[in-house]
């Protein structure tokens, strides 16, 4: 049963307050002192209407790991943070790398309702680098898979590469990469460099990121296929892409809202909080990021959301895992970080987290501007709430281990609509 929606005075993308009426699941009008009777209505003054958000990076740890999340709780997740389709990435147990567990997190997806979930194909069996998954079957499969990666694990092999980016070119699909090369990383604990001699922690250096950037770059133009680049953490990378972007080569990348905020010396206390791959870089890197994001050498705004269960994130900085919850978070990030700063207007917000994220992932019916006929995916935000500081024990991740946590960031997610369907209303899922 479809709902319908009578928005009053929105700014669309923080422009003129305007009435947005919602009904079977489309933008049927757009105007001023709209009326539909029908509808319930939705005082929206002073918030801001945004497309839905698309995350081309999330870990929804199903099946496998039910412990850390779960479809259903890292989708309510990302409904809160004003998503309505997110990318589950393939390191699942079992790896997502067949037909099978594809349809299964898809159709896990479809049950719970809150956003559409686009599982990402593993690039290779058991992403264990050494022979190509089944692509083809996963792009066929009634989840349409068209984004492959083995993040959380680098494809190294150079010449699997080379394979697995000529596979993907048929599928109109798109490899995304964890640049990461491992033997210049083992062992690493922290970004290479100052803080990480002053606290003993093996480095991992900018240059084990970059060389893969560069090498995928000339692979990616060497096939004339689609590579995007997973959470770019240095200068150095945004230097790569900058110019494999001039010679006009398929290459598309994105950043994560911890890594255009946050830097390495949030380690000197050894918290594991702040532990995560890539890791926390410089105030230069974090600079030079904003920049990228601002010109659009980085396309999008990824959340790459790690949810950990509290023993493998509450233990010493060695042992812990890697990674940050931050769905529920990212666009409040965004703003301290872009908008707060000059550097993003809500436009450009929305390119990033919306249409450019959706284009790159092939996901129809997102990213689509706010415009009568569309499909009803927006989120209406309230960029003046102020800033409060972040309770992750308020979040309905089933992982409590945000960097954020804490920190006051600005911002906050009033309403949610999939296809018309609120998910969220007044900071709360609907069900
Ligand atoms: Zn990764």
């Amino acid at each position: 049963m479809s709902e319908e929606w009578l928005i009053k005075g929105a700014a669309i993308l923080g422009g003129a307050p305007s009435d947005i009426h919602l009904k079977d699941g489309v933008i049927s009008r757009i105007g001023q002192d709209l009326d539909a009777p029908e509808a319930t209505v939705l005082d929206a003054a002073g918030l801001i209407a945004l497309p839905g958000l698309v995350d081309l990076h999330t870990h929804l740890r199903e099946p496998g790991r039910e412990d850390a999340e779960t479809v259903e709780t890292g989708t309510r997740a990302a409904a809160l943070g004003g998503y309505t389709a997110v990318h589950a990435m393939a390191n699942t147990e079992p790896v997502a790398d067949t037909a099978g567990v594809v349809e299964q997190v898809w159709r896990l997806g479809e049950q719970a309702g809150y956003v559409d979930v686009r599982p990402v194909g593993a690039v290779t069996v058991g992403l264990l680098g050494k022979q190509l998954a089944e692509l083809g079957a996963m792009a066929d499969s009634a989840a349409r898979v068209r984004v492959f990666s083995d993040d959380g694990f680098c494809v190294a092999d150079a010449l699997l590469m080379r394979r697995a980016l000529e596979y993907v070119k048929a599928l109109d699909g798109v490899i995304a990469q964890h640049a990461q090369e491992p033997r210049l990383t083992e062992g690493a604990q922290l970004n290479e460099g100052e803080v990480a001699s002053r606290l003993g922690l093996a480095g991992w250096p900018a240059a084990a990121e970059e060389a893969i950037i560069a090498r995928d770059c000339l692979l990616a133009a060497h096939v004339d296929a689609a590579l995007h680049i997973c959470h770019v953490s240095t200068a150095g990378s945004v230097e790569i892409i900058r110019w494999a972007k001039s010679k006009g080569w398929r290459v598309t990348a994105e950043v994560t809202p911890h890594h255009l905020l946050l830097t390495d010396d949030l380690a000197e206390d050894y918290d594991p909080r702040f532990k995560v791959n890539p890791p926390l870089r410089t105030h230069g890197d974090v600079a030079a990021l904003r920049e990228a994001l601002q010109d659009g050498t980085i396309d999008c705004v990824a959340t790459d959301h790690a949810p950990h269960p509290v023993e493998a994130k509450e233990t010493e900085w060695a042992a812990a895992a890697n990674g940050m919850t931050g769905l529920e978070t990212a666009l409040r990030v965004v703003q301290k970080a872009m908008v707060d700063t000059g550097l993003l207007d809500w436009a450009g917000v929305a390119m990033r987290m919306s249409a450019r994220p959706a284009a790159i992932g092939r996901v129809s019916g997102h990213g689509h501007p706010l415009s009568e006929g569309a499909p009803a995916n927006l989120t209406l935000y309230d960029a003046a709430a102020g800033e409060t500081p972040v309770d992750p024990r308020t979040h309905a991740s089933k992982s409590r281990n945000s960097p954020f946590a804490g920190m006051p960031l600005p911002g906050r997610v009033h309403a949610t609509f999939l296809r018309g369907t609120a998910t969220v209303l007044d900071g709360k899922v609907t069900r």
